[in-house]
């Protein structure tokens, strides 16, 4: 063993709710994986790191991301998409199954992995739930989950018929991996672009209510509370929602939640400002400020279980056109944790543990994949946060191939600096 598979990443303070840590330390790593944390120091032949006045995390864990790839690599690729993800301190990302054609046989599940095998992070399949995503006849999920997919979605789309979101739940117990479930009532959506309230109503615009998210969820915990089944509601927006998601915990029905970062910084007020630029379009839509308030403390007493990014890129060709037209999507994985960290967790809202449990530790049970930690012999995937540096977001900089974002400009304080992916260092900004 050389130095070049034996680090110490010196001085930083260690963030690891999976273990309770949270203390100025040193973490050992060697052959890829955490040797040890703290202990005896011993700097010898080993890559010196300097963490000191940093935050070391696991690395982050985004379940819901779109890679685009096959069929839209003009927009991302699984390599474009996973430079972004480890500028942005992630190190394993959940792709969806939406792509040209989508993740819904085997063999789409084994290419994914391929392709990631020689991607910057690591990538993991989730499978459509019905084939062709087209929500009439359920993928063959035995043959999915062996392929090695990590769940199921048809996201971008709900699961529109209740039969076959029971036979999906009813499977989904039997091979123990999660269901989850784009919550929309299309009657209630179609052609309708932003959150229906107040901002919709001024600028007289059609609009979507929340009840065609809120009501999906009741129905959908009805479903899994009835087949005694495990169901994670994707990107939670509404306040309607968060209240039947915490009604449905309290009463011990097996659901969990995730929010996206722009519906816990982004409101409806911000589409109409904006001049409705389409950088600001996604589905479900940017909801009312108290929406954001309720979703906010839904992190904090544990209602919503994961922060993820629903990283939706979209080349400008499709993007620069009317916002009524353009497809729904942003970008995130290169602005998460510093928007989380700057607008959640510099506010007080809430503190750095609790960010890194809901960007790593649960996203990572969630999905059962092998990350989320620090512990003695977990895969040395890590990212260094350095709470202090100021930086402007220019999506012109991008390493993801989209610049669909509506953070655009937005000064932040704190940012990712250092990543590893399996004891490999793919991004250093650290001096
Ligand atoms: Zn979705």
């Amino acid at each position: 063993m050389d130095s070049e598979t034996k680090f110490v990443i010196k001085g930083g303070r260690v963030v690891d709710p999976a273990n309770g840590i949270d203390e100025i330390t040193d973490v050992y790593i060697e052959d890829g994986m955490i040797a040890r944390i703290g202990g005896k120091k011993n700097y010898q032949d080993r890559t010196l790191i300097d963490a000191a006045g940093k935050l070391v995390f696991p690395g982050l864990v985004d379940i819901h991301v779109h890679l685009r790839e096959p069929g839209r690599e003009d927009a991302e690729t699984i390599e474009s998409g996973s430079l972004a993800a480890v500028r942005g301190g992630v190190t394993s990302v959940c792709c969806m199954p939406n792509t040209h054609p989508p993740i819904d046989n085997a063999p789409m599940v084994r290419f994914i992995y391929d392709r990631g095998s020689e991607a910057y992070c690591r990538v993991y399949p989730i499978a459509a739930i019905s084939k062709g995503l087209e929500g009439k006849e359920l993928s063959e999920m035995f043959d999915l989950a062996i392929a090695g997919a990590v769940g199921f979605s048809d996201d971008g789309r709900p699961v529109t018929s209740s039969q076959l979101l029971r036979n999906a739940l009813l499977y989904s117990k039997m091979i123990d991996l999660p269901i989850m479930l784009h919550e929309e009532d299309l009657d209630l959506s179609a052609g309708r672009h932003m959150h229906e309230g107040h901002a919709s109503g001024l600028a007289g615009m059609q609009a979507v209510p929340a009840v065609a998210e809120a009501g999906m969820i009741a129905r959908d915990i009805m479903l899994a509370s009835f087949l005694d089944a495990k169901v994670h509601i994707c990107h939670v927006s509404a306040k309607e929602s968060v209240g039947i998601i915490r009604d449905a915990k309290e009463k011990g029905v097996k659901v969990t939640a995730e929010a996206a970062v722009h519906h816990l910084i982004l409101t409806d007020e911000d589409v109409v400002k904006s001049g409705f630029d389409s950088n600001y379009k996604m589905n479900p839509p940017l909801r009312a400020k108290d929406d954001v308030e309720v979703l906010r403390a839904a992190l904090v007493d544990g209602t919503i279980d994961a922060i993820v990014t629903d990283h939706a890129p979209h080349p400008p060709e499709d993007k620069d056109c009317e916002f009524a037209v353009a497809p729904f999507g942003v970008v995130g994985l290169e602005t998460s944790a510093s928007l989380i960290y700057d607008k959640l967790v510099r506010t007080g809202i809430i503190d750095i543990t609790r960010m890194v449990e809901l960007m790593s530790t649960m996203p990572a049970r969630l999905m059962d994949i092998s990350a989320g930690t620090l512990s003695q012999g977990a895969n040395a995937d890590i990212m260094i946060f350095d709470p202090e540096r100021k930086w402007t977001v220019d999506s012109s900089k991008f390493a993801g191939k989209s610049r669909n974002t509506p953070f655009e400009g937005w000064e932040l304080t704190g940012k990712p600096v250092w990543t590893m992916v399996d004891g490999q260092i793919f991004f250093d900004e650290l001096s």
